[in-house]
């Protein structure tokens, strides 16, 4: 059976959506390289314009060529490539849909998923729970691919740019792949972290308070090479 194979965009645009699949595919690998997902699990979407790009579902990255490209509009009818979308797509049009994100990042990553069984919120064991908005949420459990999830998801992520979800794992947004990349490795670190200081019995870490976090969250609109930023566009947030 021949589908016939969708594509609307031309010219420059065009060009744009093929650099952003080339970023998405390599983002998607990265999350299998560094661990955060097994085999097909998780999926990448980056937003071009009225078009968002999405990793197809079931397909292992490294089969993912420029020819896969494959691209949705916001209500979520293909008009690029003729791949099935991944399951995910109405939380990755759910972000979209009610933030400015640029791109969306969701994994199944080993303890940010042991957390969203353990309980409602990460404790704020460490200060980069600043860097995601602040105290990161679990959203309640719902089937994979449902609205349900979504909703559970966009209600976790109320002022945030990364929740978890119960039972599977993590999502989060930024203004670029490589932002979103970075604030779901930081926070599945921020699970380990949580993980590791509770192991013991009776250990009962410390936790950080509202107002710490404040305070660090104007500090980091500070942080790194501020002016230099512009030599540095490609690379991942520094925080
Ligand atoms: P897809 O292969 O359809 O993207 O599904 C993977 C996944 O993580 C579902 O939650
Ligand atoms: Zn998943």
């Amino acid at each position: 059976m021949t589908e016939q194979r969708h594509d609307t965009t031309a010219g420059p645009a065009r060009e744009a959506i093929a650099r952003a699949w080339d970023e998405l595919v390599a983002t998607a690998r990265r999350t299998v390289t560094d661990g955060l997902v097994v085999g097909t699990s998780g999926n990448v979407s980056v937003r071009v314009g009225d078009t968002v790009l999405v990793t197809p579902s079931g397909v292992p990255y490294e089969k993912l060529t420029p020819a896969h490209v494959l691209g949705v509009d916001l209500d979520g009818n293909r008009t690029i490539g003729d791949l099935a979308p991944t399951s995910e797509l109405p939380m990755h049009l759910a972000v979209y849909r009610s933030t400015a994100a640029g791109a969306v990042v969701h994994t199944h990553a080993v303890h940010a998923t042991a957390v969203s069984t353990l309980v409602p919120e990460l404790p704020t064991i460490h200060y980069m729970t600043a860097a995601l908005g602040g105290p990161v949420r679990v959203a309640p459990y719902a089937l994979y691919g449902s609205d349900e999830l979504a909703e559970n998801m966009l209600r976790a992520l109320r002022d945030r740019s990364a929740c978890l979800l119960q039972n599977h794992g993590t999502v989060a947004y930024a203004d670029t792949l490589a932002q979103a990349f970075d604030r779901t490795a930081q926070l599945e670190w921020m699970c380990q972290v949580w993980l590791t200081a509770t192991a013991g019995p009776g250990r009962v870490p410390h936790l950080l308070s509202l107002s710490q976090l404040h305070e660090v969250e104007e500090k980091l609109s500070g942080y790194g090479q501020v002016s230099a930023r512009p030599a540095f566009e490609d690379e991942a947030e520094g925080r």
